[in-house]
């Protein structure tokens, strides 16, 4: 290839000029790469387009024999062509029959040609297709003509994605793009979710490719560059940073990579070819995501992240659009599709069209997660790739069951679920219906049915979903959402609205629990622990920091204020621990009544069982307390030394075996020996199979997340619940610690009609 004929820009006109006029695909195709032919001074010049079998096809040759396209074809990885889709990454060979991946194929007549370009056509990191120069002399193509082919690649890009050369492609066979794709993640929030995708932080579909005026065009960029850094400047000189999710360190290597050169200048090359501002920061980050997309180290990848929010915002301060414009182009059934997102930023989507969300990182601890939770959302978390293969609109199927994702699904999946919903629904409408029937097991036993709860979100569900309270009301949520700890009035805000929502059913406050897995970003002394979940938290913090403890209870005690105030302590070791906090709370009523404040007409103090010591000195705790709650998730953590967040060994053991289940009998006997109120308050209370063991073994209070409420009722509902006590006195008597509980219950409840 000699000198270039007119450059990128005369190109780039061209071709502009070429989408704009009335063409059949066909056509527009042939006359696209015989442009670029002769622009570049090459002899060939092929589009080769990815279908959804995995196959590239030539849609259009210059050079080849004509007679090929739509014929020849190559495997993804076969070949140079295949090689480069495969990569993400251009080759560029002076003599293109020497090299390894080289594949002849007949029908191109391509053997004369000895130097050969290809690049990858690339759209938000994912590769459509492929572009190939070639000529017959052997020359090494140089670097700023590579640069002009990958602008044209992105061009060509934009006519894939926007459907332009689906019409080309024979019956039967999908391109790539439209390829339905199911992916695999984590079920964070169960229910099911039918939708179309609005990309959280949305890839700005740029839409003015080509620039009018370059000089112009860097000086908006340049422009916009400046408004960019200095943007992040002010965020990192805001108190609150935290609260935008962003951690300081983040947000330094955003200022860092803002003035980095290479990105700049990269950015500056790609105005120069012809690109408009816009288009250039499309392009820039196209290929560096393509590219990262092979790598394995995860700290590289994180930092594409970083590159990635920069690059969005970057954009949004070249369109000019803030987060306001989301919000009402967000479609009826939309089914959020993020990277990661804050708490707050989903409750900044209007609620009622929100159908799931699917995260591509995300535990089910963190905060977006535990939020999405309360507000019943299907949520798969942990999701590789949902991004960059979603476009905003696409069709989309959450799973929230069994973690699965399904993107433009054909019409059987499609169908499945439908039906899938439809059968949730009719089940949801019965739970309706049993709503306000009594909790009581078909022998007539009273069961105390409790909802958990902890931000305000969740308050309309009791009544929703009939339970009998709030039997634990997780207080620590309120300041994992916040930016700094919050203060006295809003603590007394939030748990007076609580209290007022309840209407005089029993709502059981728990001081707050953090440390562990739950941290707060603005309290730095809880940070960097060897081994947080047996470190410095919940009622060990709170006492050693009595400033804590005294406000929320202040908060607590003026809230509750003619009424009756019930709190329940976390993490409890021994039974010192409840002395010590009952005298903060003396305190504090000696305070309040010396300023002569309304006070709660009764006041209850509980403790949580969650940490095995307690076991043996259930006597002294149970007199020391008006009730105890057993927090299953953390007990069975603590008993059998597992993780409760590591999801490799999470269903490694059952808690549903003998030696957990004698031990949870054993709390509940000292409870009716002593006449104190048990209950039980984690996760195992909301699966109906495992509450039914709860209740064979004496439980007759459980408190359970409110979409629980409706499938446990039904089924205690139909419980014979004397012969499953006797039934598990049985088993749990046995001299066999390891009888399979989970399958007696099964039997018990199939035999018996009983919905499980
Ligand atoms: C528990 O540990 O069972 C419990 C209810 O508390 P949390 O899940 O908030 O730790
Ligand atoms: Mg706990």
């Amino acid at each position: 290839m000699r000198d270039t004929a007119g450059g990128p820009r005369v190109l780039l006109r061209r071709l502009r000029e070429l989408m704009a006029e009335a063409l059949e695909p066909q056509e527009r195709l042939d006359r696209i790469v015989r442009e670029i032919a002769q622009n570049m001074v090459a002899e060939v010049c092929s589009l080769y387009v990815l279908r959804a079998d995995s196959m590239l096809e030539l849609y259009a040759t210059e050079g080849l024999n004509p007679g090929s396209v739509h014929l020849a074809q190559l495997r993804l990885g076969q070949g140079l062509v295949g090689t480069i889709a495969a990569s993400a990454r251009p080759l560029n060979l002076s003599d293109a029959q020497k090299h390894p991946a080289f594949a002849y194929l007949p029908e191109t007549g391509e053997e004369i040609y000895h130097s050969f370009l290809g690049v990858p056509v690339l759209r938000a990191g994912r590769t459509l297709g492929v572009l190939v120069v070639q000529n017959r002399t052997m020359r090494h193509y140089r670097e700023d003509e590579v640069e002009a082919l990958e602008t044209v690649a992105m061009v060509i890009a934009e006519m894939i994605a926007t459907g332009d050369l689906a019409r080309l492609t024979r019956p039967g066979i999908e391109l790539d793009m439209s390829r339905p794709v199911s992916l695999n993640g984590l079920p964070f929030n169960e229910g099911v979710g039918l939708g179309h995708v609005v990309l959280h932080e949305p890839r700005i579909v740029v839409t003015a490719l080509f620039n009018e005026d370059s000089d112009e065009e860097l000086q908006r960029l340049e422009t916009a560059l400046d408004s960019l850094r200095l943007s992040i400047d002010n965020m990192l000189s805001r108190r609150d940073v935290a609260f935008e999710g962003e951690h300081r360190a983040v947000l330094e290597a955003y200022r860092m990579f803002a003035n980095d050169r290479g990105w700049v200048r990269r950015l500056q090359e790609a105005v120069n070819n012809g690109l408009t501002a816009e288009a250039a920061v499309e392009k820039v980050q196209s290929d560096m995501r393509a590219r990262m997309l092979h790598m394995t180290d995860p700290y590289l990848r994180e930092r594409m992240s970083d590159f990635d929010d920069l690059a969005n915002r970057l954009l949004r301060q070249l369109m000019g659009r803030g987060p306001d414009a989301l919000a009402e182009i967000v479609p009826k059934d939309a089914i959020i599709v993020a990277r990661s997102m804050g708490a707050a930023e989903l409750l900044d989507y209007p609620r009622q069209k929100l159908r799931g969300l699917v995260l591509e990182e995300g535990a089910p601890t963190s905060h977006i997660v535990i939020v999405a939770r309360a507000i019943g959302l299907p949520t798969v978390g942990q999701v590789k790739g949902a991004v960059s293969m979603s476009e905003n609109g696409d069709a989309i199927i959450v799973d929230g069951e069994d973690g699965q994702v399904h993107l433009r699904p054909q019409g059987d999946v499609e169908a499945a679920y439908a039906e899938k919903v439809r059968f949730r629904a009719r089940r949801q409408k019965h739970y309706q219906e049993l709503r306000d029937e009594p909790s009581e097991t078909k022998d007539g036993v009273h069961i105390d049915m409790m909802m958990n709860a902890g931000l305000a979100v969740d308050l309309p569900q009791l009544a929703q979903s009939g339970a009998d309270g709030i039997g634990l009301f997780r207080t620590e949520l309120q300041f994992m959402v916040a930016a700094a700890f919050p203060r006295v009035e809003a603590q007394e805000r939030l748990y007076r609205e609580v209290l007022d929502a309840a209407d005089g059913k029993p709502v059981t406050f728990r001081t707050i629990d953090i440390g562990g897995d739950k941290v707060l970003p603005y309290f730095k002394d809880s940070h960097n622990e060897e081994n947080p979940a047996l470190g410095w938290r919940a009622i060990r913090l709170t006492l050693d920091r009595p400033g804590l403890l005294r406000t929320q209870i202040r908060a607590l005690l003026k809230a509750a204020g003619g009424r009756e105030l019930r709190m329940m302590l976390p993490m409890v070791t021994e039974v010192a621990e409840v002395r010590q906090a009952r005298a903060v709370i003396d305190r504090e009523v000696r305070h309040l009544s010396r300023f002569a404040h309304h006070l709660p007409t009764r006041l209850k103090l509980g403790a949580m069982i969650e940490v095995p010591s307690l076991l043996w000195q259930l006597d002294e705790l149970m007199q020391a307390v008006d009730f105890v709650s057993v927090g299953s998730n953390d007990l069975f953590q603590f008993v059998t030394a597992t993780d409760r967040g590591n999801t490799r060994i999470a269903d490694r053991f059952d808690p549903l075996s003998v030696p957990f289940l004698r031990l949870l009998r054993q709390i509940v006997k000292a409870g009716e020996a002593s006449g104190t109120p048990v209950t039980l308050c984690g996760e195992l209370a909301g699966r109906s199979v495992s509450a039914m063991a709860l209740l064979g073994i004496g439980y007759r209070s459980i408190s359970m997340a409110p979409a629980a409420i409706g499938p446990v009722k039904a089924m205690l509902r139909e419980l014979p619940l004397h012969e499953l006590s006797a039934l598990m006195e049985e088993a749990l008597a046995k001299h066999s610690a390891s009888t399979d509980i989970r399958a007696l219950l099964r039997q018990f409840a199939e035999s018996r009609d009983i919905p499980l």
